[in-house]
């Protein structure tokens, strides 16, 4: 059979063009290496444990937004925890819960000794100002490019309220600050610089203001733990495909792809066999969808338009992780929470210096064995670094020493009661979810303007399109999800 589409995995780049797709009435298969949906974004099993392999906290649940309406539409019963706080910021001297209640970080900031209280007042102000305009355009994919009669007369009416994105494009988020006179309040660069290096992937002196500014507001965005593991999500989306009788194929790795001039089509040579479609959708990392190309001239083609963003990414960061089993500690609550633990404020926030911990919750059995909850732990490491180290294994074992150290300083009640423990690497990510080099998180969103050089869907060939975290918007679920519904509409256009 002839599909209209081919979709190229199922991390949630993918997820969301195979769904849109599939609502849109186009026959589509949606292929996936491994057995089970969520790329970065799932839940593995793995001696008794139900693991989140890196993501594990989702915004853009809220009712309005592209996850919770998916939900409400697909999987109605989908139970989210609405944490509060979403997230602990613990470093030495300094405890900040980031509560649900706007307002709040604020206030704990301000309560603190020699806190520059005006300034504050008016970074958040702006910050919010800024946050509010840009999370529009992410809860409603059609405000983004490329733009039709509709969306454009929406930005024509909103003209004057994107007058103060203006000053800020392409600045750093430090500028802001110093213009706020707030840049020497170490709490507050503390609580920027951990945000920005789980969103915009780089510390607030260097993170582009605009990306920054909507990053700082993730927690008010509908950000939730879903009970049983982020994979949830993915799973429900799965079967969404299926019911809006697109067709799933798991443990179906895709391994080459030629265009086929006189037909017209796309060959795809998967693991269980050819495929034949009108447009391939890759949702994969540049590299990766260069190299499946057979035909010498148009791998160079797309290794040369995609040449940027490979560079970026061998710039970009690998994760070092520890999946544990553990006994909670007397008291521990019950719920899921989520823990961002700083060993040493003055070193920048990498290498275990700086771990993300997420904690499952005592009502989520099925996650461990009785009496035990799982922990995710992660930390960014450099790429760059590895192929340097003389023994890449050795440094990525002391990048996770590292991250025990400061798990065991800054949440010792959680390490007492270790009983297993699964450490992971960067080339765990490019084993598993096929990402070169073990790159995730995608491109860095560093001052300058060349994160809005590309805004659009990428075609990088005639019917071949690029989805995922490295290109427009971004990183996280949502964005990969977002830009996977823009890059569905532009190829039913083209369809
Ligand atoms: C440690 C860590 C923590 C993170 N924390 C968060 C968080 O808390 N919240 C958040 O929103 N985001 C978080 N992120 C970022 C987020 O997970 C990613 O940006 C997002 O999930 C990426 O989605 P994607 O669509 O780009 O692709 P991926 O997730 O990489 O999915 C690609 C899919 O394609 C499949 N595939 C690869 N090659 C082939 C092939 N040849 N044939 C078939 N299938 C193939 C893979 O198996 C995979 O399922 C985190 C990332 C990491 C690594």
């Amino acid at each position: 059979m002839t599909y209209d589409a081919v979709v190229i995995g199922a991390g949630f780049g993918g997820l969301g063009t195979a769904l849109t797709l599939a609502e849109g009435g186009a026959e589509v298969v949606l292929c996936e290496a491994l057995k089970y949906p969520g790329g970065c974004a799932s839940t593995f099993s793995r001696d008794g444990y139900r693991f989140d392999a890196g993501a594990t906290l989702l915004s853009g649940l809220g009712e309005a937004q592209l996850f919770g309406r998916w939900l409400a539409r697909y999987t109605p019963g989908t139970e989210i925890d609405w944490l509060d706080p979403a997230v602990e910021l613990r470093a030495p001297g300094l405890t900040l819960k980031v509560r649900r209640e706007r307002g709040a970080v604020e206030a704990q900031l301000a309560a603190l000794p020699g806190a520059p209280r005006e300034g504050l007042r008016g970074f958040f102000a702006e910050q919010r100002a800024i946050a509010e305009v840009l999370w529009k355009v992410l809860d409603s994919p059609e405000h983004l490019p490329p733009f039709d009669a509709a969306s454009l007369w929406h930005h024509a009416r909103r003209a004057l309220s994107y007058a103060p994105l203006a000053k800020l494009l392409g600045r750093p988020l430090e500028r802001v600050m110093r213009a706020h006179r707030v840049e020497g309040f170490a709490p507050l660069r503390l609580y920027a610089d951990a945000v920005c290096q789980i969103t915009v992937q780089c510390a607030a002196s260097e993170a582009e203001a605009l990306f920054a500014f909507a990053a700082l507001d993730y927690c008010y965005r509908g950000t939730g733990h879903l009970r049983g593991g982020v994979g949830t999500l993915a799973d429900a989306l799965l079967s969404a495909v299926s019911l809006q009788r697109g067709t799933v194929s798991l443990a179906n790795q895709v391994r080459h792809l030629r265009y086929e001039p006189s037909e017209r089509l796309w060959h795809v040579e998967a693991r269980r066999g050819p495929l034949r479609a009108r447009a391939v959708v890759a949702n994969l990392l540049p590299g990766a969808l260069a190299s499946m190309l057979t035909e010498p001239a148009a791998r160079s083609r797309v290794e040369r338009r995609l040449g940027g963003l490979t560079a970026g990414l061998d710039d970009a960061w690998g994760a070092a992780m520890l999946y544990l089993g553990v006994e909670p500690p007397p008291g521990a609550p019950a719920h899921a929470h989520h823990l961002q633990l700083v060993a040493d404020p003055q070193a920048p926030l990498i290498e275990g210096n700086h771990v993300f911990a997420s904690i499952s919750g005592a009502d989520e059995p099925q996650r461990a064995p009785p009496g035990q909850r799982t922990v995710t732990v992660s930390t960014h490491v450099p790429l760059k670094k590895l192929p340097e180290a003389r023994a890449a294994g050795d440094y990525v074992r002391g990048v996770q020493d590292a991250m025990r150290a400061t798990l065991a300083a800054r949440a010792p009640e959680w390490m007492q009661g270790v009983r297993h423990q699964l450490p992971a690497s960067p080339r765990t990510f490019a084993r598993f979810v096929g990402r070169p080099g073990g790159a995730v998180g995608g491109l860095p969103r560093r001052a300058g303007l060349v994160s809005y050089a590309h805004p659009g869907p990428r075609e990088v060939l005639p019917g071949l399109w690029l989805v995922g975290d490295s290109v427009f918007p971004g990183q996280s679920a949502l964005a990969a999800a977002v830009g996977g519904v823009r890059t569905a509409r532009a190829v039913e256009r083209s369809l």
